[in-house]
């Protein structure tokens, strides 16, 4: 059995390269569509600069499909996709939507895995070309249109030795993941969910009237923006986001497991939460089939489990003393492969560990679900043997982030209050594999589900039963439903995407 377990090792340690794994990048995407289609369109919408696709027009399943980053494309089919050009744009189109019933969906980054900027009949209204950042260096506010992207924020931010905690993603839309809760880069020293780092925006109402919306205008709104997400009853043109002092130091460690060692790897983790304060460290595991394991090896010596540390300090002398821990551990003795104290600068996180050129990081299709809990390592350890012996597909992945230091907030919607996210994701490429991954993927629920406090709405699968219901409290589901009452009267915008529309029936 040693012998079996040391060469079990081995053949992880030939696997591994020394660079970082990059594995993330199984949950990474691809490149956007909607920018490079040509020129279409015939309907016109009074005051609407940009282009109006109808379903007329012969390149509408081409618009229709770009609205969506991965390849399961919803079978739902609005009326009209608009896409804007300024806030103008958006108020007509609003306008127009509102006078003559269209229900209206809004799609920023399209990275969402249900695709719920595409429902059946209405107006789309695509904000992708709306990318502008503007930085305020003295107050630290970034004032981003829908349209920018996680590198682009970064990038700007960097610039004024500033940074934001966005999607580990470099293509994900920032204004989806904040407004829908937000688990970003160095989530673990800014309250968990980027949507608390909100402090204003502007939001286009039913009305079709251009409101400012902060903590002391439009409050409830301003509550409500905070992390109602693909249930928002608003487009939002503008978001104003806390910027915080870029980290001078980065710095990463990082130790594979076979997966059969995951209790090693979560008792070890346990232990040095204990004895050490390591809370401001972005901590993830990921069980996740080794990318470079050739097809060949079984899942039990493919099946790994990835342990990764990020620091993010002001020095490298901070950021390695926050490390020595893990390094002093017994993971760094027990682990198959250790990549201890990597430095990094922000951007290269994205491209190291996020990166979309992991032959894994494909756009394929694309399903996943999530708890929120206190109990990461149970969660981890329920699913270990759903995810070794079932998951259908190399792809297939289930990722932990320990320390989200999350607070309750009166002032956001969204405010459970947990130790830890876990996310199971199924990827795979062909249609005829959608119902094994469906089934996998909603086999994990009944495992995962009894550790949950809530759940993460961007990353839900509706699905299931009253999935976005259950990212909220009662208490806040219902001020939600109150707040869209009041400011949607008549229903302009979609709500959450329905079971049945999820299922497509
Ligand atoms: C490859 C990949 C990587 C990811 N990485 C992370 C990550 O690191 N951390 C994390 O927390 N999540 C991550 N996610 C999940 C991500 O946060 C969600 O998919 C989010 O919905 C994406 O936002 P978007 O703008 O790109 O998507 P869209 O599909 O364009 O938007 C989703 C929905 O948000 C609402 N919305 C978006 N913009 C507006 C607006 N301006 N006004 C009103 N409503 C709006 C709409 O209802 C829209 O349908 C990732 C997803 C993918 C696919």
């Amino acid at each position: 059995m040693k012998q079996k377990m040391t060469s079990r090792r081995l053949a992880l340690k030939q696997l591994a390269s020394t660079a970082a794994l990059g594995v993330l990048a199984t949950l990474r995407c691809g490149p956007a569509l909607a920018a490079s289609i040509g020129k279409l369109y015939g309907t016109r919408i009074p005051g609407v600069q940009g282009k109006v696709i109808s379903k007329q027009d012969s390149n509408y399943e081409l618009w229709r499909q770009a609205m969506v980053w991965h390849k399961s494309k919803p079978k739902r089919y609005p009326e009209l996709i608009v896409q804007a050009q300024s806030v103008e744009d958006v108020v007509a189109a609003v306008e127009y939507a509102a006078h003559n019933k269209l229900k209206v969906s809004m799609r920023a980054g399209g990275h969402n895995s249900t695709g719920t900027s595409v429902r059946h009949g209405g107006m789309v209204i695509d904000l992708s070309a709306l990318r502008d950042v503007l930085i305020d260096t003295s107050k630290q506010i970034a004032s981003i249109q829908p349209g920018v992207r996680s590198l682009q924020l970064t990038r700007a931010a960097e610039k004024q030795g500033l940074s934001f905690p966005v999607p580990h993603c470099p293509s994900v839309g920032v204004s989806g993941f904040a407004l829908g809760g937000g688990i970003g880069l160095n989530y673990a020293q800014h309250g968990g969910m980027a949507t608390h780092s909100i402090v204003g925006a502007e939001v286009v109402t039913a009305e079709g009237k251009l409101v400012t919306v902060n903590a002391n205008e439009n409050s409830d709104l301003f509550w409500a923006v905070r992390g109602a997400g693909p249930g928002f009853f608003g487009v939002v043109t503008r978001l104003h986001l806390q910027l915080y002092p870029l980290p001078k130091a980065i710095m990463t460690s990082s130790y594979i497991a076979p997966l059969d060692d995951l209790e090693m790897v979560t008792s070890n983790l346990e232990k040095i939460r204990k004895e050490n304060d390591v809370s401001r460290v972005e901590l993830l595991v990921v069980l996740t089939q080794h990318p470079e394991a050739p097809p060949e090896v079984p899942p039990e010596e493919s099946k790994i489990c990835f342990f990764i540390a990020f620091a993010y300090e002001d020095s490298v002398a901070e950021a390695r003393a926050l490390l020595e821990p893990f390094a002093r551990s017994d993971l760094a003795v027990k682990s198959a492969v250790k990549n201890e104290f990597v430095e990094f600068s922000m951007e290269e996180l994205h491209d190291k560990y996020f990166s979309l050129r992991d032959p894994a990081g494909r756009q394929g299709r694309y399903i996943v679900d999530n708890v929120l809990t206190n109990d990461g390592s149970g969660v981890l350890h329920a699913l270990a043997d759903h995810f070794r012996n079932k998951a259908p597909t190399k792809d297939c992945h289930i990722l932990a982030s320990y320390n989200m230091n999350m607070e309750h907030k009166a002032d956001s919607c969204f405010s459970w209050v947990a130790d830890s996210y876990v996310g199971c994701y199924a990827i795979w490429d062909k249609e005829e594999e959608d119902d094994i991954n469906y089934d996998w993927l909603s086999n994990t629920l009944p495992l995962m589900d009894p550790f949950a406090i809530g759940h993460y709405p961007n990353e839900v699968e509706p699905r299931h039963t009253d999935r976005y219901r259950k990212c909220y409290s009662e208490e806040d589901w219902k001020r939600l439903a109150q707040l869209r009452n009041k400011y949607d009267p008549s229903g302009v915008f979609h709500q959450y995407l329905t079971q049945s529309e999820a299922r497509g029936v």
